[in-house]
């Protein structure tokens, strides 16, 4: 799988975006779920190690892939500030910018 992508979770419509790996920790490190099949599977075994444990797993010196879709809510949807990914394009947005795109499109 790469970049720009679509998630392989069956029933998601996203597209794979790059999280750097100091982004990644970040999010790991909150007391929220992450679902999207790219991340390392040490990351979204049940039971969900503790926060800072999370953290400790990521790989920060590498970008990792991550639907948007699937971790909207570790993203910061619900958030004022969203974490920074890339698109396929390999330009910054947010998990903001994406809904917005979505809606726009949906509304034709
Ligand atoms: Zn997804």
């Amino acid at each position: 799988m790469k970049l720009g992508d679509s998630c392989p979770l069956d029933g998601c419509d996203g597209a794979l975006h790059r999280i750097s790996g100091a982004v990644l920790a970040e999010v790991a490190a909150m007391p929220v779920t992450l679902h999207s099949p790219t991340l390392p599977k040490a990351l979204l075994k049940a039971p969900i190690p503790t926060a800072g444990e999370r953290a400790a797993l990521v790989a920060r010196d590498r970008a990792h892939l991550i639907c948007p879709i699937c971790d909207a809510y570790a993203l910061g949807a619900e958030f004022e500030n969203g974490a920074p990914i890339e698109d396929a394009t390999g330009r910054s947005t947010t998990i903001h910018e994406i809904f917005d795109a979505r809606d726009a499109a949906r509304r034709g």
